[in-house]
């Protein structure tokens, strides 16, 4: 380079991070932070940083029509990138939030307790600096969470209007591609691209870039059936977090491999029936540390469709309102000091002090009459109860929303307090793990272990058992789809880490 010539420094967090192979990235796998929200920034991001890392982009194909699939597409035809093709293997996009009636989903629910978590509107949201934001591609109006499947058909008819709109560009989008035939191509041009790639640097003209190609696939907007040819010059892979988990006994009693009869429970996305009023005179377990857990045991012991209308209910009493709030700001450190640590520690430790830091704070509230008397009063009227294991001492990576309540939920069900009226209890179990699960006609037996004394077992036989461990290590769709070793990857445990902005703005 001539002394002359500048150097231009381009963003490149969003390359470095989500990049996988040779101009491949992957929006999807092994990510630390996957709302739908983050889903959202995280692609428009990528796309941003990869339009002005390489100005000669032209061609982007884009494996996944989910939200982080659609939203990558769309940024990139705002940008002018002229060919954008989005694959997927489902018949419709969002498939995977489609049909979900039970789950409740809002951009900012979450962010309790900032300012800013009750409003779902995206991007813009009246309370925010940001307010007005122009920098998605999709814009949306609510003011509360909705059902998933809403929201999927919100996303559709924003997504449709937007295609309708002949004056900009859009991505082409094709559906029920094959599988086999994705992952193949993939898998080519990953070694198509890392040779070129060599020849470039050994200044050799690049070999011709591969193709994807399908006879016969369903185009989104025309609804019929095309060929589709595209030489892309970048794949990006959205195309899901994989598997989840939830099968209920990983290992017996002596902690070797667990080879007896099982249970498999629904996944997280799928309709449950935990809010149906039979439930609350059922005895629910419900297995898992994390946020899938701690909402099904939110949802089952209220009967409510998401944590703001607990946090709602409790609010509308004065007296609970002002409690909470007094407590607010250190909610907030808590919660910001967890998620900032969680980016420089990759073990359990940022998670156990938020835990500890959150419990005492619920202890305290506990202890107001108004807060105990309020919180007894959202729980279902029934002989019922929940019971939450946990296998470690501590919940492992939650929202601070759902993290406080059930805090919140096991001090004031320690208390004993209760309005006169039979209601559903709380169990929390820290440091237990199943080892055993017999069905003995329609009944169900687990056994649980105590990991700190292995000699306590307890034998339960709950109504309805969840299982949320979270996403199978194995199924992760971008590493099988490059063939990169199924091994846990060391390779992400900083940068993805990295929390994303609120909006990509
Ligand atoms: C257990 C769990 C709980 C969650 N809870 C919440 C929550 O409460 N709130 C929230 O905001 N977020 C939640 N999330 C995160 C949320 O699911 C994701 O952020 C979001 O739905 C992911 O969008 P996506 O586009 O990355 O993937 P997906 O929505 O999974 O989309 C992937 C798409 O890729 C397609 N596909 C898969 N394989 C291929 C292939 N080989 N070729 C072509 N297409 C393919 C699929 O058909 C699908 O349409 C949760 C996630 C999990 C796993």
């Amino acid at each position: 380079m001539s002394q002359t010539q500048s150097l231009e420094v381009v963003d490149s967090l969003a390359l470095l991070s989500l990049k996988v192979a040779t101009n491949t990235f992957d929006l999807s796998s092994g990510m630390h932070h996957v709302s739908i929200r983050d889903q959202i920034v995280r692609a428009q991001l990528l796309v941003r940083d990869l339009q002005r890392g390489d100005p000669a982009l032209e061609s982007l194909l884009i494996v996944g029509g989910g939200v982080a699939g659609v939203f990558a597409a769309l940024a990139a035809a705002d940008l002018g990138v002229k060919e954008v093709v989005v694959v997927d293997v489902a018949d419709q996009l969002f498939s995977l939030i489609r049909n979900v009636r039970e789950r409740f989903v809002g951009p900012f629910m979450y962010e309790w307790p900032s300012a800013f978590f009750s409003d779902q509107s995206y991007p813009s949201h009246a309370q925010t600096p940001w307010r007005g934001s122009s920098m998605s591609p999709l814009h949306w109006k609510s003011a509360e969470p909705c059902s998933a499947s809403d929201f999927a058909h919100l996303l559709t008819c924003k997504l449709d209007q937007r295609l309708r709109n002949s004056s900009i560009a859009s991505p082409r989008i094709f559906l029920r591609v094959d599988r086999l035939d994705v992952k193949s191509f993939v898998r080519n041009f990953v070694r198509t691209e890392a040779i070129a790639a060599w020849d470039l640097l050994n200044g050799r003209a690049r070999s011709a870039r591969a193709e994807f190609s399908q006879g016969s696939v369903l185009d989104y907007q025309s609804r019929t059936h095309s060929p589709l040819r595209v030489r892309p010059q970048y794949v990006i892979l959205a195309s899901g977090m994989g598997q989840e988990d939830c099968t209920l006994v990983k290992v017996d009693a002596t902690g070797n491999p667990y080879g007896g009869q099982n249970f498999t429970g629904q996944a997280f996305w799928a309709n449950d029936s935990l809010r149906d009023s039979a439930k609350a005179n059922e005895e629910i377990y419900i297995f898992g540390g994390g946020d899938g857990a701690m909402q099904d045991a939110l949802r089952a012991l209220t009967g409510t469709e998401h944590p703001l209308k607990i946090l709602d209910h409790l609010q509308k009493d004065t007296a609970t309102k002002v409690a909470i709030e007094r407590h607010s700001a250190g909610l907030l450190a808590l919660d910001r000091q967890g998620r900032q640590l969680a980016t420089w520690t990759r073990g359990p430790e940022s998670y156990q002090a938020i835990d500890k830091g959150c419990q005492v704070l619920a202890s305290c509230l506990a202890q107001d009459s108004n807060v105990r008397r309020r919180v007894a009063e959202i729980r279902r009227e029934g002989n019922g109860s929940v019971t939450l294991v946990v296998r470690e001492p501590h919940f492992g990576k939650a929202y601070m929303l759902n993290r406080f309540l059930i805090h919140l939920f096991d001090a004031c069900c320690k208390s004993g307090v209760q309005d006169g009226t039979p209601r559903m209890d709380f169990q929390l179990y820290f440091g237990w793990q199943p080892v055993g699960y017999r069905q003995i006609g329609t009944k169900h037996e687990v056994d649980i272990q105590e990991l700190a004394n292995h000699n306590n077992i307890r034998p339960c036989q709950p109504d309805v058992i969840v299982v949320r461990y979270g996403i199978e290590r194995n199924s992760v769709p971008g590493t099988q789809m490059i063939q990169l070793s199924n091994r846990p990857s060391r390779q992400r445990t900083t940068l993805s880490r990295v929390e994303l902005p609120f909006v990509a703005g």
